[in-house]
């Protein structure tokens, strides 16, 4: 697509300063169709005739670069004059950021080295048949940028006074850039999607000036401001005040997440082009005339994320637990950003694996992730190493040994894509990749069919964790035997969809539940108990659930789970017998719990059960991001247990489904809906004259289970009382 173009870049390195690309170009007749195909080494912002030819902001978008660059083409054909200018900026974008703040990583250093580097073709139809092409080449030319500075952790400065006229017709240079690896845009473009008006405005004991989003949010501030040349409006942002009400940024650890404007004169307005930050406040630490002359309506909160379709919606008769279904689209917003991330705002923002399986099944319930995630699970083929280990993030720039629940990433997100949306192509494509990864952990393990040795995450953050440590106390090898096992029978799964012979898997599969069986004979924690009843690997899954709900009961009704055993936490309650423990536990308020947060004024969910402690002070500020959709997978429970929504097994993408909605007189009522690929699905319930009252609609054949009788119904809306 790109033939003939050649990579330029400034013949001068210009440093941290984004360089501007231009080319100057004159139609030769009446134009049918003009074509702009482009991508970078970074992120651009093009302009033709000074007009933003597309909506994609952050474009190329994240890709595991080693293997896969995107370029963009887009119909620029309405933007054309008879004498034209391109203009493109390009900052350093992911790839050359130091992505990864706490260590040197090799990889992304690699990149890091790479210079500001371009390549386009403008393909010109005419109406009387002929084409031009004008290639990226040594007649275009470049000058600095307004953009002195940007990063995706440390934010944007732009000097509105620079004159580009200064530097301008400088000549480019070519050089070998990347070109096997470029592939056409495969994920969701990254787009603006909503602006917030500021709430309000702080004057902090510490006499700091803070703007209030109301919102935790990921994009940036939009600024208008009246001032003379040469005066700043500096910005840094955050997540939280501390409980004395002054600004806190320590948990963004090396992340400067700052944003510098420097003024022209009169009127002006200005957005950050080439990075993102993730806040809910702002602190302005300098403005035209002084503090005192800031004012709420000079401020917007863009929201920037891929362009994901909503498509399921949550309601019920508590408010704070509407607020907590809130915090949950917007987590899934803020970290949807072409790239699954652990959080938006500290010097992460990766894709970690374990995150994104943990969330995959209710984030494909809440949007459609189809695109996105066919996207990132192809980075993820792409990064997975000879030997069939995945790595801790995708794109992976740690190089990491292999974590059992992080790296099944490779076998859960194909499997619940598909599920989602029924179309086996994703299974084709990661088929190699799910076999890969088992096969792996067989050649890795020390112990045939459990899974010994190695280095895990266990149940990250659980809440039995042994003083000082981030890992739940939950066994490492139980844990990484239980995914073995369902990564197994994934793989025998996927293998059946798309016609392949599973025998293999299929006896592997049988003796790593014998041996499970044989070895973890008793269950010590909360998450051990799920795991085993969940995966259905006990001997005697009832037992072990009734086991878990003694233990959820003996502790005061709360969870000690971590990231592993929280999403399926409720699942197995409800399953057997419990479903009033799994709305006590949804319902429950007080620490530790999901409403905690909420009553805490979150507006997004926290990596922490206590990001904020009860008296006001921190967890740790090595660790506490505000907006860290994990803990977000209890939407999946609502969904597929409370209102009771599943895709059958053999008809997956809701072809046909199954509605068996579970009420609990905790709630008075609950409602959801869910537009599938076959059309609009709703279960409601509601407390009426002592009984329930069901309101359930349906686009296809389904299986209603109201109360432990089955209705076979047809395309519908049908009401029962029960
Ligand atoms: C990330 C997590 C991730 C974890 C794994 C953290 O720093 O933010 O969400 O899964 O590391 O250890």
């Amino acid at each position: 697509m790109l033939q003939n173009a050649q990579w330029i870049k400034p013949a001068h390195d210009l440093g941290d300063i984004a360089p501007v690309y231009y080319k100057e170009f004159a139609l030769q007749g009446e134009v049918a169709k003009a074509t702009l195909t482009i991508t970078c080494l970074g992120v651009y912002d093009a302009l033709i005739n000074n007009q933003k030819i597309s909506d994609y902001v952050l474009a190329p978008g994240w890709t595991s670069y080693k293997s896969r660059l995107q370029y963009q083409e887009y119909d620029i054909t309405s933007y054309l004059n008879t004498h034209n200018t391109l203009q493109v900026s390009v900052g350093k974008g992911w790839y050359r950021s130091r992505m990864v703040g706490w260590q040197i990583s090799t990889i992304q250093e690699q990149y890091r080295q790479a210079p500001a580097g371009l390549i386009s073709k403008l393909t010109i139809t005419y109406t009387d048949g002929s084409t031009e092409v004008i290639h990226s080449d040594k007649s275009w030319f470049y000058s600095e940028g307004a953009v002195r500075f940007s990063e995706i952790y440390d934010g944007e400065t732009y000097d509105a006074s620079f004159d580009p006229a200064s530097t301008i017709k400088q000549p480019i240079e070519l050089f070998d850039g990347p070109t096997y690896t470029l592939i056409p845009q495969e994920g969701e473009k990254i787009i603006e999607t909503q602006m917030l008006t500021a709430a309000k405005i702080i004057h902090s004991a510490k006499g700091e000036v803070i703007i209030d989003f109301g919102q935790e949010v990921t994009g940036y501030v939009e600024l208008t401001v009246t001032a003379k040349k040469g005066q700043e409006v500096r910005l840094s942002h955050a997540e939280v005040l501390d409980k004395d009400g002054n600004f806190y940024t320590e948990n963004y650890r090396s992340a400067k997440a700052e944003y510098r404007y420097i003024c022209t004169d009169g009127k002006q307005s200005y957005k950050p082009k080439h990075t993102f930050y993730g806040f809910r406040y702002i602190r302005v630490d300098a403005y035209p005339g002084g503090l005192d002359k800031v004012q709420l309506k000079n401020f917007k909160a863009i929201v920037v994320h891929s362009e994901i379709k909503r498509t399921g919606y949550i309601s019920c008769s508590n408010s704070i637990v509407n607020q907590l279904f809130d915090n949950i689209f917007w987590g899934q917003r803020g970290n949807f950003l072409d790239v699954p991330t652990d959080c938006p705002q500290r010097d992460e923002r990766l894709g970690w694996t374990g995150d994104a399986q943990v969330f995959v099944k209710a984030a494909a319930l809440n949007y459609d992730i189809e695109k996105f995630f066919e996207k990132w699970l192809g980075d993820l083929a792409a990064d997975q190493k000879e030997d069939g280990s995945v790595g801790h993030v995708i794109p992976n720039l740690l190089g990491d040994s292999a974590s059992a629940a992080w790296d099944d990433a490779a076998t859960i997100c194909p499997w619940e894509i598909y599920m989602a949306y029924g179309n086996p192509s994703i299974l084709n494509k990661q088929y190699n990749s799910m076999v890969k990864w088992v096969d792996y952990i067989t050649n890795s393990t020390t112990t045939k069919y459990l899974w010994t040795g190695g280095t895990h995450f266990g149940d990250w953050l659980g809440l039995d964790a042994p003083s000082g440590s981030y890992k739940g106390s939950s066994r490492e090898d139980l844990i990484a035997t239980a995914f073995y096992a369902y990564s197994t029978s994934l793989v025998v799964k996927a293998g059946k969809v798309i016609g392949m012979n599973t025998d293999k898997y299929i006896d592997l599969y049988n003796g790593i539940l014998a041996k499970f069986r044989e070895t973890f004979t008793d269950y010590k924690t909360q998450t051990e108990c799920v795991l085993a009843a969940h995966f259905n690997l006990a001997q005697d899954c009832q037992k072990v659930a009734d086991q878990l709900a003694d233990m959820v009961r003996s502790c005061g009704v709360h969870l000690e789970t971590g990231f592993v055993g929280t999403p399926y936490l409720l699942h197995v309650l409800s399953k057997y017998g419990h479903n009033d423990l799994s709305y006590a536990l949804l319902l429950r308020k007080e620490y530790p719990s999901w409403l905690y947060s909420v009553g805490k004024g979150a507006t997004t969910i926290w990596e922490h059960w206590d990001g904020i402690m009860e008296d006001g002070s921190f967890w740790s500020k090595d660790m506490n991001s505000y907006n860290h959709y994990a803990y977000g997978a209890v939407a999946d429970w609502i969904y597929t247990v409370a209102a009771g929504i599943r895709t059958v097994d053999r008809h997956p993408g809701y072809e046909k489904i199954i509605i068996a909605p579970n009420p609990d007189s905790q709630l008075d009522w609950l409602n959801v809906s869910f537009e599938s690929r076959y059309g609009f699905i709703r279960s409601n319930w509601k407390k009426f004259d002592g009984q329930w009252r069901y309101e359930i609609e349906t686009p296809v054949d389904a299986t209603i289970i109201i109360n432990g009788q089955t209705h076979e119904v047809c395309k519908g809306l049908y009401t029962f009382f029960a």
